[in-house]
């Protein structure tokens, strides 16, 4: 079944429109295949090389991860956020949900992944005093289990 959520999001799965309007936290699993260009205030530019990604993120404010998740997924948006430029340029994404969880410690489950490295200091993490980052780059894909868990061909931007 495709659901009006899965038209605007991109989403192969019918999933996407599982995930509830809670708070909490969640992980896009991003995949580029070319390289991306970096230019965010207060960081270096910089370029990522194609390869798996993940960012880790919070959704408190209204309609929670449902709507967050919806956004980062949503064809046509107006990039804001740093993650947005690797959304923006993505082969793929996959966003897991992880109701009531913290930000940053998925960002430490995500470190803890074989391989797994921050390759932008900064990135991702301007509202948090913790994490280096909040992007890892990946050796492989992402193998970790989630509450929810789309499957997204892409998103796109204007
Ligand atoms: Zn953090």
């Amino acid at each position: 079944m495709t659901t009006d959520l899965d038209r605007k999001s991109g989403a192969r799965g019918p999933n996407v429109a599982d995930i509830p309007p809670i708070s909490g936290a969640y992980i896009l699993a991003i995949r580029t295949a070319r390289p991306v260009e970096i230019t965010v205030r207060g960081l270096p530019a910089a370029s990522l090389r194609p390869g798996w990604y993940a960012y880790a993120g919070s959704a408190r404010g209204p309609g929670g991860l449902a709507a967050r998740i919806a956004r980062h997924l949503r064809i046509g948006k107006t990039p804001h956020w740093h993650v947005d430029r690797l959304t923006c340029a993505a082969a793929r994404i996959d966003a897991l949900a992880f109701p009531g969880a913290y930000e940053c410690l998925l960002l430490a489950r995500l470190r803890d992944l074989p391989g797994a490295t921050i390759p932008l200091p900064g990135f991702g993490a301007s509202d948090c005093t913790a994490c280096p980052a909040h992007l890892v780059a990946l050796a492989e894909p992402l193998a970790l289990d989630a509450p929810y868990r789309t499957l997204t061909r892409r998103a796109s931007c204007r």
